[in-house]
């Protein structure tokens, strides 16, 4: 079904499964969402063992309307009200000090609770159907890239889930952008499509957790879910860092003296590269000047290189000046931080 043409039948199906404890995914506008209903301690541990997810990672609570809000947040600030007003619906996470109802289960036994207002219409009329409240994280298999297609659902979950509602491929393709707001100053948890400067713009004071700022940093992130490493591909991931020429030149070095090799490369290249490559398996992420290609294509590319026989990819980087951030994030992730650093005299950088 499409957001314009929602199936109503399917749809009542479907909050009838909530309501009776099993598991829907759906689409949203950031990622394919695995759901249940987030009151409901049972069908939130169903989740975790579904995804084989850590049961000290807590699930996002979605929401479909702003009244729902402070019957599972109990302090709501000022600040986060002004940000629901411009972001909301949107790709927008707040984490707030929970109320009694929602269980310690879906918050993996935190006193805090993640609240999103999806903007994707057949994801609101789905959480309407179920009875307001569904927990959902995203409906891959905990560590694989998360899903942008119902495809990806039924590849890693099949089974798993009683009902898949299809709706196509979805918009943003990244999760949504995490601020805590149990802090005295609102704080990123997780880099999304609503950038930092856009949350400096609407709150003024805004802090990055300091625990993702560096693979190295002795703080732990704050949301657990952040120090897992996520998003692997199969093939060992390396990131190319540096001017555009030492980068591409690196990057045909490698990829040739692998194939002397035998073996099979991947590369992760943008419109802007691609043709400069003349072996491996090229995949054509988007274009830098218009990030959110970048953003929608990432997990469906790591992916692609899952079915093939590649053992060992490359992928340039993608510092661009308003996503880069929440796409660094993820694909630094799935290499396992592994970046090699090449430098030349030219100044055209890529990605910086
Ligand atoms: P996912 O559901 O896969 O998009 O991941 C949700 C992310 O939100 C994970 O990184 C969680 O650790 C994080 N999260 C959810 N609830 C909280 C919370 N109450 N406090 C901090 N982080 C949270
Ligand atoms: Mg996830």
């Amino acid at each position: 079904m499409t957001e314009e043409q929602p199936d109503e039948e399917a749809l009542a199906r479907a909050g009838e499964i909530l309501k009776a404890g099993g598991l829907v995914a759906f689409p949203t506008e950031t990622v394919y969402g695995l759901g249940g209903n987030a009151l409901d301690p049972q069908a939130s541990m169903k989740i975790y063992r579904a995804k084989g997810r850590p049961s000290d990672n807590p699930l996002i609570v979605h929401i479909a309307d702003m009244e729902s809000l402070p019957e599972i947040a109990r302090e709501i600030p000022e600040q986060a009200r002004l940000l629901a007003q411009k972001c909301w619906p949107g790709p927008l996470t707040m984490i707030f000090p929970k109320t009694d109802i929602v269980p310690p289960e879906t918050t993996g036994g935190l006193d805090s609770v993640a609240v999103r207002f999806p903007g994707h219409r057949t994801a609101r009329a789905l959480i309407r159907a179920g009875g307001g409240f569904v927990a959902a994280p995203s409906a891959n298999t905990s560590g694989r890239p998360s899903p942008t297609t119902a495809e990806h659902v039924e590849e890693d979950l099949g089974d798993a889930v009683d009902m898949i509602i299809d709706g196509g491929e979805v918009g943003i393709g990244i999760e949504s952008t995490i601020v805590d707001f149990t802090e005295p100053v609102p704080v990123i948890l997780r880099p999304g499509y609503i950038s930092l400067e856009m949350l400096g713009e609407i709150l003024g004071e805004i802090r990055m957790d300091p625990g993702l700022l560096r693979e190295d940093s002795p703080v732990r992130p704050k949301a657990p879910g952040m120090k897992y490493r996520h998003y692997a591909p199969r093939a060992e991931l390396s990131i190319v860092e540096g001017p555009t020429e030492a980068v591409v030149a690196e990057i045909r070095k490698r990829a040739r003296t692998a194939e002397q090799k035998g073996k099979c490369v991947g590369i992760i290249a943008t419109d802007e590269t691609c043709g400069r490559y003349d072996c491996g398996i090229v995949k054509n992420i988007g274009s830098r000047e218009q990030e959110e290609t970048i953003a929608h294509h990432l997990y469906g590319v790591l992916r692609e290189f899952d079915c093939s026989q590649v053992s060992e990819i490359y992928s340039e980087a993608f510092y661009t000046p308003k996503l880069g951030q929440a796409i660094m994030n993820r694909l630094l992730k799935a290499a396992g931080h592994k970046i090699i650093k090449v430098e030349d005299e030219e100044n055209d950088s890529i990605g910086k």
